[in-house]
């Protein structure tokens, strides 16, 4: 049932001293644009949030692992959210945007201006890496661009110099042509030279998107970046849209509400209808259902 058609590399470069990721999430966008209905520009945000989480959780080795990134910013498209899981199949991401019908703000350039509609606020990065809490950290966003706001909270936050390039290509249809992502973390060891090195290739590497588009994969991307530094994969993984949601757990959600919320909808629609926020899935509660949930509740013990 779930297909994971996109990908992602995890390699270790330069003997130890550079750390790359590089993911294709065509499929990943697309299947989020779908399910959200989600306008061009609120596709290019949530597709690089998306992104982002996926080359942030490419390191994590235990399923059940998780990074969630929240883009919170005061731009028309509101709250972006985006969350990648390890599981034993892949890396599962889902996520949404508050606002999906927001007008396509272009730049001068005639480009998807997504900094001007993720606005100011603050990026938010929590991993769950199965501990007893969750850690939390954030940055003020610097550009509301994404790939920027996360380098930032990487060398902020986590004291990691990082490189990352987010780029999602929406077609005039409103279609993802291309979307991926390519992140190098500077480890302890780096010296002087290769960081130069690293800087002056990034300057100089074709945007992402285009280098998709082309047909490059997440193994070339790399390659072509950090080839001639020795690259010594880690890890490769498959990526797809996915949702942990469930019957079940929506039934949970609509139980806590409480008996009273619930005779209420009972008495004035007869029904409800619950629709997942990740994922946009529907789930709907009969008449029978309601009663049914209340009285579970009843029966709970304390
Ligand atoms: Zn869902």
């Amino acid at each position: 049932m779930l297909e994971m058609r996109d990908s992602l590399i995890h390699a270790m470069v330069a003997d130890g001293r550079l750390m790359a990721v590089a993911a294709s999430t065509r499929e990943t966008v697309e299947e989020a644009k779908r399910r959200h209905d989600t306008w061009p520009t609120a596709t290019a945000a949530l597709g690089r949030t998306l992104t982002g989480a996926v080359l942030l959780a490419a390191v994590l080795k235990s399923p059940g692992q998780r990074v969630m990134l929240q883009v919170a910013g005061d731009g028309p498209l509101g709250l972006v959210v985006a969350e990648a899981t390890i599981a034993a199949a892949g890396v599962l991401a889902r996520g949404y945007v508050q606002n999906p019908h927001t007008d396509p703000l272009r730049t001068r350039r005639g480009k998807l201006d997504v900094a001007a509609a993720v606005g100011r606020g603050t990026l938010w990065v929590i991993k769950d890496l199965g501990l007893r809490e969750p850690y939390r950290g954030s940055v003020p966003l610097v550009s509301g661009e994404i790939a920027e706001d996360l380098a930032y909270y990487l060398v902020r936050s986590e004291q990691t110099p990082s490189l990352v390039a987010l780029g999602v290509l929406v077609e005039p249809d409103g279609g993802v042509r291309a979307a991926g992502g390519i992140m190098v973390q500077v480890l302890p060891g780096a010296d002087e030279a290769t960081i130069n090195e690293l800087e002056q290739r990034a300057r100089n590497m074709p945007p992402v998107s285009s280098q998709l588009e082309h047909g490059r994969g997440p193994e070339e991307i790399l390659h072509g970046l950090l080839g001639d530094f020795g690259v010594q994969v880690l890890a490769s993984r498959s990526v797809g849209f996915s949702c942990s949601c469930s019957r079940e757990r929506l039934a949970d959600a609509l139980r806590a509400l409480g008996t009273e919320t619930l005779a209420e909808l009972e008495r004035e629609d007869g029904q409800a209808e619950v629709v997942c926020r990740f994922c946009g899935e529907k789930y709907l509660f009969s008449r029978e259902d309601l009663m049914r949930l209340m009285a579970y509740r009843g029966e709970k013990p304390e």
